[in-house]
């Protein structure tokens, strides 16, 4: 089921630069029973990225739905005290996001990103079956993210 609970302040801050998260495991055990092997946060490519397939030529990134600003997602949503403060950090990740996906591209990476959102939405073997189909397959780029914003179990927004 998903976390419906918000994420207090210091839950959201103990996340900073977090390597190892639970989404990030989830991918990772799921490709490694598929028999996929893949390096981790590699120091000598852009923005360190999460899971690394030297043989498939990809870098997946996974990305936390909150600090990585994930648009249009329950997940995501700016903190009532200090919005200004939070609006421009999340931006600035966004920014660097962008860019190392550019970079990575330029490099001739393939390149995925796994949004916080579809790890706690997808059965973990059905995502893992959908990250090892665009794997083996030759698009260069794949983003794979749960949207269920229109759900009536969200609840309203008060502010
Ligand atoms: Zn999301």
């Amino acid at each position: 089921m998903p976390e419906k609970t918000p994420m207090t302040r210091s839950e959201m801050m103990s996340r900073i630069g977090t390597k190892n998260t639970e989404p990030e495991l989830k991918i990772r055990r799921g490709l490694h029973r598929r028999g996929f092997r893949y390096r981790l946060h590699r120091n000598d490519l852009p923005g360190k990225p999460d899971i690394v397939l030297p043989r498939h030529n990809v870098v997946i990134l996974v990305h936390g739905c909150f600090w990585h600003g994930h648009q249009g997602c329950r997940y995501f949503r700016v903190p009532r005290s200090n919005p200004e403060f939070w609006e421009t950090k999340i931006q600035k990740n966004r920014d660097r996001d962008a860019r190392q996906v550019d970079q990575l591209a330029d490099q001739g990476w393939r390149v995925s990103v796994i949004w916080e959102c579809a790890t706690r939405n997808y059965p973990t073997e059905e995502l893992a079956d959908k990250i090892a189909g665009w794997i083996s397959g030759n698009e260069k780029r794949d983003e794979i993210a749960e949207h269920t914003g229109a759900s009536t179990e969200m609840e309203p927004e008060t502010t």
